[in-house]
């Protein structure tokens, strides 16, 4: 059963470009958006730069339509026993928390609802009409971690120091994170609770940008345990699956917060997660690449990601940009390394 798996042809990192509308502040600026949708997979910024990718969400587009297409399977796959991970990419203040739902989501609307409580209901809509399959057990537990410096902290368990946290791999090539709380979440009510304690204690830095910005990549991450019966016999199978919901760190470069001394120290930090990232994303479109070295090791972001990006994991980022034209470099600095990953 193992052979077949690993027989399964490896799976693309889908990736999909969603532009939020123009701010309030963005217009009172006069900015203009820079920013044009044709109606398909591709954009154009400013005069003619095209950019084609999976599938590309202009400023009008729901958090529900970005979900059912791109998100929702990932969540079927994770019963099957898939692993899977999205991970929202920009610069800071491009929608990227707004797209996960990884923020504040105590006042939200429920249309404004991002990906991860969106997540969460389907998986326990999902649980509660499996409750009668016969002979099922199922555990889900959460953690929440955040990676900052090369740091990682525990969000729901945030006193734990940061070195007695450790990314290690097993025999079978799963990570598995040691020194992290791992929460067991009974109810949809339970899981929700977590999202927003971990989410009020991220490390939130001010910029010139955006105070509300973060410097660090936050993910939170569902396992799914199941115990399956086997056909025929009495004995028992595990199918076990991790989803992790990944908030990026903002992309933009140090030069263009206008940052100094420590701050600029974690900037350049910050770019060495997302280049790691970028080159693991790359060298997984990459035939020859992926078959000989995929560089998980550069960074404790993809190296606690390796085996829930690539192989028969599914994976799904989303290129968060704003459309104003004061963004412009920005905007063009994410889509290209949005289109470097496909
Ligand atoms: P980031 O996490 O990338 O720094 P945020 O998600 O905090 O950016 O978004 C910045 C601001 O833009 C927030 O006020 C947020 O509510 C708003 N925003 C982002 N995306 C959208 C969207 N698709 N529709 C409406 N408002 C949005
Ligand atoms: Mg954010």
């Amino acid at each position: 059963e193992e052979e077949e798996e690993e027989e399964e042809e490896a799976l693309p990192v889908r990736v999909v470009a969603r532009a939020r509308p123009l701010l309030g502040v963005e217009t009172v600026l006069s900015c203009r958006s820079c920013v044009a949708f044709s109606g398909g997979a591709s954009l154009v910024l400013g005069k003619d730069r095209v950019f084609t990718f999976d599938a590309v969400y202009p400023p009008s587009s729901s958090q529900e339509s970005i979900y059912s297409e791109w998100v929702k399977p990932l969540v079927d796959g994770c019963f099957q026993g898939y692993n899977a991970t999205v991970l929202a990419y920009g610069q800071t203040g491009a929608g990227k928390t707004y797209t996960m739902g990884s923020g504040n989501n105590s006042c939200r609307l429920e249309e404004e609802m991002g990906i991860i409580p969106r997540v969460m209901a389907d998986m326990f809509q999902r649980i509660e009409e499996d409750r009668f399959l016969s002979g099922r057990e199922l555990e889900v537990r959460v953690s929440y971690i955040e990676i900052y410096n090369e740091e990682m902290k525990d969000l729901l368990h945030p006193s734990t120091s940061s070195k007695s946290i450790a990314i290690r791999e097993r025999g079978d090539g799963k990570i598995v994170l040691t020194g992290v709380k791992e929460v067991q979440v009974n109810s949809l009510e339970e899981m929700q609770r977590a999202l927003d304690e971990g989410s009020l204690c991220r490390t939130v830095a001010g910029t010139m940008m955006n105070n509300q910005s973060s410097r660090s990549h936050s993910i939170f991450t569902i396992t799914i345990d199941q115990q399956v019966p086997k056909r025929g016999g009495k004995s028992r199978e595990l199918i076990t699956a991790k989803f992790h919901l990944v908030d990026l760190a903002g992309s933009e470069r140090a030069k263009r917060t206008g940052n100094v001394g420590v701050r600029l120290k974690e900037s350049v930090n910050i770019n060495s997660g997302l280049l790691a990232l970028g080159n693991v994303i790359s060298a997984l479109g990459d035939e020859k690449k992926r078959a000989t070295h995929v560089p998980y090791r550069e960074s404790k972001l993809t190296r606690m990601l390796q085996d829930s990006l690539g192989g028969n994991s599914r994976t799904v980022m989303i290129a968060c940009i704003s459309p104003a034209d004061s963004s412009f470099e920005e905007t063009l600095n994410t889509l290209k390394y949005a289109n470097r990953a496909r």
